[in-house]
């Protein structure tokens, strides 16, 4: 009989990264994807330390579970990823139900705990170190045409409200010959555009050497080279930390025609006395700066951020100096989060929490700012041709695509996935364009090869 598996994702890029690689190690082991618990042998939750509320959805979603576990004892449950790192033995302790905890770490290990715990019971592998990227093991993509590439995993910084460092570790980059031969691999197999992966994904290469030369690979030449592999359109990174947006990577992106004109350039606050007591090392007017310096180098770019309002001990003055940076800057989007804190981060032991009704208050003149700006940014490609590559179906019939700018744009049509085509740009909407189909340029590749066995 056929061995089923669901899979519920929680959380970033990164985890969607790592559940690609969760179904194909399990689907390289026989296991195919099914749709309800109820049919399936293997039940795994990917959870994020970083959303507010992981915990009660994690626990919520274990408890649906508890009865159907008790009417089939073949059923494993298993739970993966960063509150898996953080929590550990607690999610026995809490839900002994659970046949196996693996930490952010240990995924290579996935197959082999599942079969441990089939014969000895429940298993636990969060293990502090990674020995195999998760990039290394086979991958179920959801599109042909898309792929993420983890280049890093952890973090060296240590920001006062951020679980990562916590859960991922300490930054370690993948040898640079290795994310090359897997590029090649995916260009090779059609995908067009790729998304580069790391918490600080502009530090990539810094703990890196190279045996006898003094000389790093750095993010920069990281993206020159990729911009050498024949078939790939389209380089994406995520997320860049400011601090670290040295001149060579500004260099590098004006100059690779495949490096898309977008960036993510995290805000967190305008207030430099809220920047300190979060541990990040830029202040505004240095951050302003940079921006300005990158719009040059790269003219059109669109710039997207993150912002946290209601950081502990924040003012209406800190808020207002945000609101200011914000209208300077003109975000093109801006990821708003109301801050709540991460048991295990400093922030979260931090006097001065601030009310939840001031945290709401703030963060909906906040969010009214920025839908304005973004409405302003979208108008501004009005009446204009871009080159869109179609994603899919669009929520209300139609395609949908993505401009290089990374915006979202919806057509009329069937047109497949991974087509480029050109539109026009007829209606402008806060987070997405309405376009016409002007000509499409080019069509999906066909895959010329099997999935590659990527390289740890
Ligand atoms: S740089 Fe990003 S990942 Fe690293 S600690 Fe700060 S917020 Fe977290």
């Amino acid at each position: 009989m056929e061995r089923r598996y669901l899979l519920r994702t929680f959380g970033c890029q990164m985890n969607e990264h790592d559940s690609e690689r969760i179904a194909g190690l399990l689907e390289s082991d026989g296991y195919r994807a099914a749709d309800d618990p109820a049919e399936a042998e293997v039940v795994i939750f990917n959870t994020c330390a970083i959303r507010e509320n992981a915990d009660n959805r994690l626990y919520g979603n274990l408890g649906h579970l508890r009865p159907l576990k008790e009417r089939n004892p073949r059923l494993r449950i298993v739970v993966a990823g960063c509150l898996a790192q953080k929590d550990r033995g607690e999610i026995q302790a809490r839900a002994p139900w659970v046949d196996v905890v693996v930490g952010t770490h240990a995924l290579p290990a996935l197959l082999d705990l599942l079969r441990r715990a089939e014969r000895e019971g429940p298993q636990m592998d969060v293990r502090e170190y990674t020995e195999v990227f998760p990039s290394a093991l086979p991958a179920r993509r959801e599109v042909a045409h898309h792929a993420w590439v983890q280049v890093a995993v952890g973090c060296d910084n240590a920001c006062t409200f951020c679980i990562v460092p916590l859960v991922r570790g300490p930054q370690r980059s993948r040898p640079i010959g290795d994310v090359l031969a897997e590029v090649q691999g995916l260009a090779r197999q059609g995908v067009a555009e790729v998304t580069l992966l790391g918490q600080n994904v502009n530090t990539y290469g810094r703990d890196l050497s190279v045996p006898g030369s003094p000389a790093r690979p750095l993010f920069a030449d990281l993206l020159r080279a990729i911009d050498r592999i024949e078939g790939i359109r389209r380089v994406r990174f995520t997320s860049p930390h400011p601090h670290d947006f040295t001149p060579d990577v500004v260099e590098a992106m004006a100059e690779c025609p495949s490096v898309c004109e977008h960036i993510h350039f995290p805000l967190q606050s305008g207030s430099d006395r809220i920047l300190r007591a979060m541990r990040r090392s830029y202040r505004s007017g240095r951050y302003l700066e940079w921006l300005e310096r990158i719009r040059e180098a790269v003219p059109g770019i669109a710039v997207t951020t993150d912002v946290i309002v209601g950081f502990p001990g924040e003012t209406e003055d800190d808020f207002e100096a945000t609101l200011e940076v914000m209208r300077r800057a003109r975000f093109d989007q801006a990821y708003t989060f109301q801050y709540s804190p991460r048991p295990g981060t400093p922030a979260a032991q931090m006097a001065e929490q601030v009310p939840h009704d001031v945290v709401q208050e703030r963060f909906e003149r906040l969010v009214a700012l920025q839908e304005a700006i973004s409405l302003g940014r979208m108008r501004e490609l009005e009446g204009r041709s871009v080159e869109i590559l179609v994603e899919g179906v669009g929520r209300k019939g139609g395609v949908q695509g993505r401009t290089r700018t990374n915006k979202v744009v919806h057509l009329d049509g069937e047109i497949p996935p991974g087509t480029f085509l050109e539109a026009r740009i007829v209606a402008a909407h806060p987070h997405h364009l309405s376009g016409e189909l002007v000509r499409i340029t080019d069509r999906p590749q066909a895959r010329r090869e099997p999935e590659p066995a990527a390289v740890g």
